[in-house]
């Protein structure tokens, strides 16, 4: 796209047709949770946008951000992404490389200064003064703060760039954080998981370009309207769960018919994200649905918090003794009548051991 050419006419190029803009315009008003009636000021707004410069800084990682926007199957959310904003500096897709690129970026740092969004991917190192990432010879924590903190805004993409993600798992030889942590003080929207889902991320620049602020945030400064609510609460196999019918091995007959994954080891109790209803592959599936249980790739140090996967939700210290969700739900209090409470001092441990975000009851057996 040439730099000012307006967005219509851009998509236009590129084979999207006015009618897939607003289908996506509207897709974004949907998942922001607004009325419906914002569509057209979604529209108005993207229309009239300048191209933000974006500057996408990617650190200690996999690459795996970058990849879920450029393998989106959704061509509509990738295209009006890479098209809605001027993408100057991005390493793993820019043309230019070594002193060129960085020259770049020196330049968007001189004229855009306060203006530009910085999307960062990866944890930042910080044992030995930073030095187990360097990009043109300055500490991936040199960039990230000169560049974070000229920013008009700062999204931080996937569970490494959020709070360290895999690369700050114990024992961190590097000393990986998150961005947050590694530069004090920036406004930042953590966009977790295990990758980031594009589609969220979409909605949020979306919001940004059109009410010219970021949507509401948790206490983790995640959007709400991506992690606001269970997992469990949004999950196609919720009725298995509260029937009492679980997967006790990988295909055995449960598994057939679809049944919970809690005893597989999901932790989709403990986990808030959007991504039972996103879904993964333009909305075709997510991998509940595809059989294996949520790992809680989008909670906060979900390497260290929620693992081991494969076993039910960790045991809980507190009160003198470690007990299972399973244990304090149906071994104390049992029956139906204990749900809610079961709930609440479930939730009172998980909160007592500094655990996860919420918490649903625990499960139900089958009746005999
Ligand atoms: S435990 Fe996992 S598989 Fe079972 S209902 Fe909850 S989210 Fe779905
Ligand atoms: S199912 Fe859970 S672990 Fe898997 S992608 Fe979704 S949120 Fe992440």
């Amino acid at each position: 796209m040439a730099l000012h050419e307006p967005l219509p006419e851009a998509l236009e190029g590129r084979g999207i047709s006015r009618r897939r803009f607003v289908r996506f315009c509207s897709a974004m008003v949907g998942m922001l949770a607004l009325p419906e009636h914002y569509v057209g000021q979604v529209i108005q707004a993207l229309q009239a946008t300048h191209k933000p410069v974006l500057v996408w800084l990617e650190f200690q990682d996999c690459a795996g951000n970058t990849e879920s926007i450029l393998r989106s199957a959704d061509p509509p959310v990738a295209e009006v992404l890479l098209d809605l904003l001027s993408w100057e500096y991005h390493e793993t897709i820019m043309a230019g490389a070594g002193r060129q690129a960085e020259a770049v970026l020196e330049r968007v740092m001189a004229q855009d200064t306060g203006q530009y969004i910085a999307v960062v991917e990866g944890s930042i190192p910080t044992a030995e003064g930073g030095v187990y990432c360097t990009i043109g010879g300055r500490t991936a924590l040199d960039i990230a703060r000169q560049v974070c903190s000229h920013a008009a805004a700062t999204i931080a993409v996937g569970a490494c760039a959020w709070d360290g993600g895999l690369v700050r798992a114990d024992p961190n030889p590097t000393g990986a954080v998150g961005l947050e942590e590694a530069v004090p003080g920036i406004k930042v929207v953590n966009l977790g998981g295990c990758p980031h889902n594009v589609a969220n991320t979409a909605a949020v620049l979306v919001h940004y370009l059109t009410f010219h602020e970021m949507p509401a945030l948790d206490q983790f400064h995640r959007p709400l309207f991506a992690y606001g609510q269970l997992i469990h609460d949004q999950c196609e196999r919720r009725a298995h769960y509260d029937a009492g019918e679980f997967v006790e091995a990988w295909g055995d007959a449960g598994s057939r018919k679809g049944w919970c994954l809690y005893k597989m080891g999901c932790k989709g109790p403990d986990a808030t994200y959007n991504c039972p209803t996103v879904r993964w592959n333009s909305g075709t599936s997510w991998p509940v649905k595809a059989g294996h249980g949520c790992i809680a790739c989008a909670s906060h140090r979900f390497w260290d918090t929620m693992s081991p996967f494969y076993k039910p939700l960790p045991s809980v210290p507190g009160f003198g003794v470690d007990v299972s969700a399973e244990e304090i739900g149906w071994g104390v209090v049992g029956g139906v009548a204990g749900l809610t409470a079961a709930h609440a001092i479930g939730s009172a441990l998980r909160r007592k051991a500094g655990g996860p975000e919420g918490g649903a009851a625990p499960p139900p057996e089958k009746p005999a």
